[in-house]
Order: structure tokens, then C-alpha cells, then sequence
């Protein structure tokens, strides 16, 4: 069978590989049909790696599937359906993953794609504990933008931000990934939405998607537009990814007592904080990483309902490095999908 191994840095190949054994007791074997593409995958494969891992290593971190053959003891999922893979490899027995917090698991042994082998692979086995089903009527394209695209948003936006209907919300970089369904999700909320692009085109995708106020951030210093829009109030929540380029203005568009959820930092890493600012303000800050088992379970519920991802294109496998190259030069618009 197929696999698209990370040889070194930014050298991705297609290799044969052995078909992995039946699955184990307690296990599915998946068969991948579609893998969306991150920037997790675009630091796996440019060597910014922080953590250990042995090359090569099966790319490939987002995915969907479906069952080829369950293991002893699987109930509730059978060869056919079609799921979705949770691509963290979590104990299940801690504190944490026992009250439903895999993302904060103590004995994590891995990001699929990332540390271990990922799901570019025509087939893998997984615990059916970390295999959730897609409900009827979602095409593979889409619900493989719910294991971690959809996921990490809504568990940074309701879960951590816990915006609610009749907020404003400003989310950056509208035509990212995070960012076209953090506008998607956010206007379904309720709530209304506030976003930043780099060109005008992208402005215009923007504000068909249901943006209500689009800036562009090399036009317009998006901070200032954002007190205008807001009659000098700021908003209720920032929804931060970008990071250096970003932080301060972020944090001068938040309202008194706001709200600020990251969970990236694509322009840089590092950026400074007025300690004044943050408890006069009574701004809360908060770090957001992974999801839960339920944030997937929520998000494909939310797909059934309509609330789709913005695909920007469909790709085969030999063409895995050319998107993420245009992921990482920002010439996206919503998610790159890989067929399988
Ligand atoms: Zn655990």
C-alpha cells in the first residue's frame, strides 16, 4: 500500500509499505479517503519540529476514512462507516482523558503526522476509543476538516472564549483554514464577526462567507478600524493565531474585560505584554492546544447542519508538497483537501 513519508526536511515520497496487521482487540482498521492540510504539517515538514521524532515519518494529520475491519470487543462501528480519526494518541486512563479532556492527557505518546506516523497511508490501525462516526450525508472532503480544523475552533471559541450570540468577535486572518471556519461557526453562533485579510480578493471571500466588517491588515492598521467599528469599545473576543505580527493590536481591540484565545503564532513566536494594560483592562488571556473527543463530535453535528468548511481545492497525494508551500505562502483560501 501507499504511504507519503517525510523523509528530511521539505522532501516528502510516496513509498510501498507493508498493509499493517488486522486489527488488534479494541482496534479499527481505517482506510483514508481525504487528508486536509495544516500549518502543523507545514512545521513537521520544514524541520521546525519541537519535539523528538525519528524520520521518516507517514505525513498526514488530519483525516477521514472509512472502516475497513473492526477488532475484538469494537461495538458501535462497523466496516463501512464512514469516521474520523482523533489524531492524538491519548492514554484514555488519566484524570484528564477520563473527564473528557484528551488535549490535556498526561501520558500523550504523540501527534499523528507530527511525532508518529500519520494518516497519508492507505490504511492504519486505531484504538475505536480515538474513531468517531460521521454522521449520514457529509462527503469526505468536508468531514476530514472536522478532526482538527473545525475541532481546535470550536474548542478555542465556545470552550474557551465562550462567546455567545450577540458578541463580537474579531478573527484573524479570515482565509486561513482556523480562519474561514472560525467566521462560519462564529456567525452561526450568533454572534458578529470582525476579520482581517491580506488582499482584496481574499476580502471579498471574506465577506461572502458572512463577515460583517472585513480589514485589510496591509491597508488599514486593523486595531484602529476595529475602535471605529466598535464606537471605541473594542470587542468581546480576539481570535488570535497569527501571533508577533498581531499580539499588540489584539490585545488594544479587546473591550474592558475581553477575552483573547491563541492557538498559533505563524508570524513569530514572540511577543511583548504591558502588565499594566492586561490587569487594568481585566483582559483574559488564554493558551488553546488540541481539542476533545467532543469538540470533533460537536463540529461534525454542526457540518450536518449545513455549517461546511470553505475548501479551496482538491489535490492528489503527489501533490502534497505543492500545498503545503502554498500553505506556508499564504495563497489559500479556506482548506487544501488531498484525495485519496
Ligand atoms: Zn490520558
Amino acid at each position: 500500500m501507499r504511504a507519503l513519508r517525510l523523509v528530511s526536511d521539505r522532501k516528502l515520497e510516496i513509498a510501498e509499505v507493508d498493509a499493517p496487521p488486522p486489527p488488534g482487540a479494541g482496534e479499527v482498521q481505517i482506510r483514508t479517503r481525504a487528508i486536509a492540510l495544516n500549518h502543523i504539517d507545514v512545521w513537521g515538514w520544514r524541520g521546525m519540529a519541537f519535539a523528538k521524532r525519528k524520520l521518516p515519518v507517514v505525513v498526514g494529520a488530519e483525516a477521514a476514512g472509512e472502516i475497513a475491519a473492526v477488532g475484538a470487543g469494537v461495538t458501535g462501528l462497523a466496516a463501512g462507516d464512514l469516521v474520523v480519526p482523533y489524531g492524538a494518541l491519548t492514554c484514555g486512563e488519566c484524570k484528564a482523558c477520563r473527564q473528557g479532556r484528551d488535549n490535556l492527557c498526561e501520558n500523550v505518546s504523540g501527534l499523528m503526522g507530527f511525532h508518529v506516523d500519520g494518516f497519508a497511508r492507505d490504511l492504519y490501525n486505531l484504538s475505536a476509543r480515538l474513531t468517531i462516526k460521521v454522521p449520514p450525508g457529509i462527503e469526505f472532503r468536508d468531514a476530514t476538516c472536522a478532526p482538527l480544523t473545525f475541532a481546535t475552533v470550536e474548542h478555542m471559541l465556545f470552550d474557551n472564549a465562550k462567546l455567545e450570540a450577540g458578541e463580537t468577535v474579531l478573527v484573524h486572518a479570515g482565509g486561513s483554514g482556523i480562519g474561514s471556519a472560525a467566521i462560519r461557526l462564529a456567525k452561526a453562533a450568533g454572534a458578529t464577526v470582525i476579520t482581517t485579510v491580506g488582499d482584496d480578493e481574499k476580502a471579498e471571500k471574506a465577506r461572502a462567507l458572512g463577515a460583517d466588517h472585513v480589514i485589510n491588515y496591509r491597508q488599514d492598521r486593523f486595531e484602529g478600524v476595529v475602535r471605529k467599528l466598535t464606537k471605541k469599545k473594542g470587542v468581546d473576543v480576539v481570535f488570535e493565531h497569527t501571533g508577533a505580527e498581531t499580539w499588540n493590536g489584539s490585545l488594544l481591540s479587546l473591550k474592558r474585560g475581553g477575552r483573547l484565545v491563541t492557538c498559533g503564532a505563524t508570524s513569530g513566536p514572540n511577543a511583548s505584554l504591558n502588565l499594566m494594560q492586561l490587569f487594568q483592562q481585566q483582559y483574559r488571556i488564554t493558551g488553546s492546544f488540541g481539542f476533545t473527543l467532543e469538540n470533533v463530535r460537536r463540529s461534525l453535528a454542526k457540518m450536518e447542519k449545513g455549517i461546511l468548511p470553505v475548501i479551496d481545492c482538491e489535490i492528489e497525494l503527489a501533490a502534497f508538497g505543492e500545498g503545503l508551500e502554498r500553505l506556508e505562502s499564504r495563497r489559500v483560501f479556506g482548506k487544501i483537501v488531498v484525495r485519496f
